[in-house]
């Protein structure tokens, strides 16, 4: 079995595989519930039976990623690291973090795959941002063991109202990152369903701008292997202070190219496509409207 990712299809906990869609319930016979959350619940099970699922079969059903909605609707909790990327806090004008920066995006701003986004204003920006999910709970998780934790990874983006994020001394960021739609995030591909030669630890990340006539721009274009705390780092530090339940988000901080670091700064404008790809992990579009 290869390629296959856990999806939320039209509300149903669903299999993909390249273009094709099994429903889970069905396929399951029962065993798994219709809810994208019962994968990660009974992660080790979930995962067990998924790996004998055969997609050579009348069952299987083409999808239209407009219908992907997020992957896991209801998490116990998100969390999301800021400047976690030594660019990014440059391009930031901010120093280092010594300790990992995290805030939530609440969970009313989680959306699909291939979504339109509504601008709240005139600053708002993209931050292309490699998504974990949790797929056991724990507590002071051990960074050697922190990897055993996680069920796969997803392409995500943490879109952000640089006004409302800014606003205030000091300034707090979950409120300006949690609009309707600023949270997208795609399928999840299992750790066990990374394509060979894809390493956990080093996943080239990237988005790129199509404008309203056509023309494409990369806009970011890093390596996971660059964050300031990786994956097991965070795990590792925020596990000292909270119990990570199984679907629990984390977005791990975005690299540089970000609209508030260019020269001059640009943000959205109606009319815009987002494509954001993560090496392993396929990509996500907003519509910006
Ligand atoms: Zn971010």
């Amino acid at each position: 079995m290869i390629d296959v990712r856990i999806a939320n299809l039209n509300g149903r906990l669903t299999l993909l595989n390249g273009e094709d869609a099994l429903d889970v319930e069905n396929e399951s016979d029962g065993r798994f519930g219709p809810d994208p959350l019962s994968a990660f619940n009974e992660w080790h099970a979930f995962s067990d039976w998924m790996e004998g699922v055969r997609f050579d079969r009348p069952a299987a059903a083409p999808f239209a990623t407009t219908e992907l909605e997020t992957p896991v609707p209801r998490p116990s909790q998100i969390f999301a690291i800021g400047l976690n990327y030594a660019d990014h806090a440059a391009e930031s004008k901010m120093t280092l973090p010594e300790h990992p920066i995290v805030f939530t995006k609440f969970a009313s701003s989680l959306t699909g795959a291939d979504v339109e986004v509504e601008l709240t204003g005139d600053r708002v920006d993209w931050e292309a941002e490699l998504v974990v999910v949790i797929g056991r709970v724990g507590r002071n998780i051990g960074i050697t063991s922190a990897w055993d934790h996680v069920a796969g990874l997803a392409v995500g983006q943490d879109i952000s109202d640089r006004s409302v994020q800014n606003r205030g001394t000091p300034a707090q960021f979950s409120l300006g990152k949690s609009f309707r739609g600023f949270a997208p995030v795609g399928p999840v591909v299992p750790l066990s369903q990374l394509p060979v030669g894809a390493n956990r630890d080093a996943l080239r990340i990237s988005s790129v701008l199509t404008e309203v006539d056509g023309t494409r721009r990369t806009l970011q274009d890093g390596t996971t292997a660059d964050m300031i705390f990786s994956v097991p780092e965070i795990i590792h530090r925020l596990s000292a202070t909270v119990e990570f339940r199984p679907g629990d988000l984390i977005f791990t901080g975005t690299p540089s190219g970000v609209g508030l670091g260019r020269e001059p700064q640009e943000f959205f404008r109606t009319g815009q496509k987002l494509t954001t790809e993560i090496e392993g992990l396929g990509s996500i579009t907003q519509r910006i409207t």
